[in-house]
C-alpha cells in the first residue's frame, strides 16, 4: 500500500465519518483513510443528547430509525461496544394539533414494525406521576428506544475500523479537496496530497467548505443548539425514559446520578452563526425560558440546580435531511454530512447504506433520494411536523 493513495479517504471522525469508515472496511474495501481535524467526536457528535427513537413521520426515515435502535441493541456484537446505549423506551407529548398526525405516524411506524403506541389516557396518573396532563394531546411510548453516549459509540466505531485495517489520522485537518475536471482525486494536508479514488465529506458543518472550496454547492446552514445539565430534587419522580414535549417544545434524556439533559425542541429561533466561531456556551435568557417551560409541564422540577450548559452546532440541510451519496456527474465524491440535528442515531445507518453504495454502486430504491441531487431533481422531502422533528 502506497502512503499516498488510498482507495477512500473519509473526512471527519464524527459519528457519519466514524461510521462510514468501519462499514467500508466491513464491505471489504482495502484502504481506507479516516481523517479528523480535532479529536474523534470533537464537533457536534460529542455533544449530541444521544436520544435514540424511531418517532418519524417521513418513512424512509422511520424505516434508517427502526434500523438504528435496532443496531443499538446489538452494537457490541458489530463493534465490540454497547456505545453507553440504555434501552429506557421514549416518550413523546403530543400537543392536540398534532394528535391526527401522531395517529398516522404511529400506524406507519408500526406497519414497519417499530414497537409504539399510545399510553391510554386513564393510565397516565398511575404510570405518569410526574406529568401535568393539562393540554396533552396524546403519550406515545416506544418501548425499544433509549438513549447512548456519543462518544464512546464514535469511539468504538474508529477502534473497529482500525481493527479491520483502517488507518485514523487525527489532529490532521483537511485544507482542501483535489479537483481535475469532474473528478475529486483526493485531499490536500499541510503536509501534502493524498490521493484516492473516492472522498467521502463527513466534515458536518464544515462540510460546506470543502465542498465550495472544489466548486460544488453544498447549502448547509450552521446553528447553535443548546442543551443543559440540572440536578432534580423532585419527590413526585420523574420519567423513566427520555421524554420529546411537543406542547412547550423541549426535550429532556436522563444522565444518571439525578441529573438530566434539557435543551429546546422545535419550534424555537435559530440563528445562522459561523461553524469556525461561535459562542459555546448556554445564554441565560435561553436557560431561564427553558427550565420555566419544563416545570411547566413537570412541576416536581421546581428548585432544581442547573450543573453545566452549553452549545454546539446543527448542520442543517433546506429540508432539515443529510445530504449523503454521490452526485451526477462528479466522479469519486460523496456527501455525508448535513445531520440537521437528529443524525447521531441513525449515522451509523446511513453510513452502512452510503458504504454500499460506494462499494457496490447499488442502493435501496428509497435511499437515493438522500443525495444532494434531490435539489435539481425537485424530489426535496416534505417535513410534517417541521425542523428536525422529521
Ligand atoms: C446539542 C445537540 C443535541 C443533539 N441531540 C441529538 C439526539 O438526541 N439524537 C440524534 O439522533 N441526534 C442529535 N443531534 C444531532 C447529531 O448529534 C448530529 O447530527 C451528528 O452527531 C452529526 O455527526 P457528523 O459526523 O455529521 O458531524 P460532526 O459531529 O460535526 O463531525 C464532523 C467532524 O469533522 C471534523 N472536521 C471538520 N472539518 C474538517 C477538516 N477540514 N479536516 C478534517 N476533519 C474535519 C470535525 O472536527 C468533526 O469532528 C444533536 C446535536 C447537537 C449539537
Amino acid at each position: 500500500m502506497s502512503e499516498d493513495f488510498f482507495d477512500v479517504i473519509v473526512v471527519g471522525a464524527g459519528i457519519i465519518g466514524a461510521s462510514t469508515a468501519f462499514y467500508l472496511k466491513k464491505q471489504g474495501v482495502s484502504n481506507v483513510l479516516l481523517l479528523e481535524r480535532n479529536q474523534i467526536a470533537s464537533g457536534g457528535t460529542g455533544k449530541s443528547a444521544a436520544i435514540v427513537r424511531s418517532y418519524y413521520s417521513v418513512p424512509v426515515m422511520a424505516r434508517l430509525a427502526k434500523e438504528a435502535v435496532n443496531l443499538f441493541h446489538n452494537l457490541e456484537e458489530e463493534i465490540g461496544t454497547n456505545g453507553g446505549f440504555n434501552n429506557t423506551g421514549f416518550t413523546v407529548l403530543v400537543s392536540p394539533e398534532w394528535l391526527d398526525k401522531a395517529k398516522e405516524v404511529i400506524s406507519m411506524n408500526n406497519k414497519l414494525g417499530i414497537n409504539s403506541e399510545f399510553i391510554p389516557e386513564r393510565e397516565w396518573e398511575n404510570t405518569l406521576p410526574w406529568l401535568n396532563p393539562e393540554g396533552v394531546g396524546a403519550v406515545v411510548y416506544e418501548k425499544d428506544s433509549g438513549y447512548a453516549d456519543p462518544v464512546q459509540t464514535t469511539e468504538g466505531f474508529v477502534k473497529a475500523f482500525k481493527n479491520l485495517g483502517g488507518v485514523f489520522k487525527e489532529r490532521t485537518a483537511v485544507r482542501e479537496l483535489i479537483r481535475k475536471g469532474d473528478s475529486i482525486d483526493g485531499v490536500i494536508l499541510e503536509s501534502g496530497k493524498i490521493f484516492s479514488e473516492a472522498v467521502v465529506n463527513a466534515a458536518g458543518p464544515w462540510s460546506k467548505f470543502l465542498a465550495e472550496g472544489v466548486e460544488l454547492e453544498l447549502p448547509i446552514v450552521s446553528v447553535r443548539e443548546q442543551d443543559s445539565i440540572w440536578q432534580f430534587r423532585t419527590k413526585k419522580g420523574m420519567p423513566n425514559s427520555p421524554v420529546a414535549n411537543q406542547i412547550e417544545a423541549t426535550y429532556m434524556r436522563p444522565m444518571g446520578d439525578g441529573r438530566w439533559l434539557l435543551g429546546r425542541g422545535y419550534p424555537k429561533d435559530y440563528y445562522e452563526c459561523d461553524p469556525y466561531n461561535f459562542k459555546e456556551s448556554g445564554d441565560e435568557e435561553f436557560l431561564d425560558d427553558l427550565y420555566k417551560r419544563c416545570c411547566e409541564r413537570i412541576p416536581g422540577l421546581q428548585g432544581s440546580k442547573m450543573i453545566n450548559s452549553y452549545a454546539s452546532l446543527y448542520d442543517v440541510t433546506p429540508d432539515w435531511i443529510p445530504f449523503v451519496g454521490p452526485r451526477d456527474g462528479i466522479r469519486g465524491y460523496f456527501d455525508a454530512s448535513g445531520g440537521s440535528g437528529h443524525a447521531f442515531k441513525t449515522g451509523p445507518i446511513f453510513a452502512r447504506e452510503l458504504a454500499e453504495w460506494i462499494t457496490k454502486d447499488k442502493v435501496k430504491d428509497d435511499f437515493r433520494q438522500f443525495s444532494f441531487d434531490r435539489i435539481k431533481n425537485n424530489q426535496m422531502f416534505n417535513q410534517s411536523f417541521g425542523g428536525n422533528r422529521v
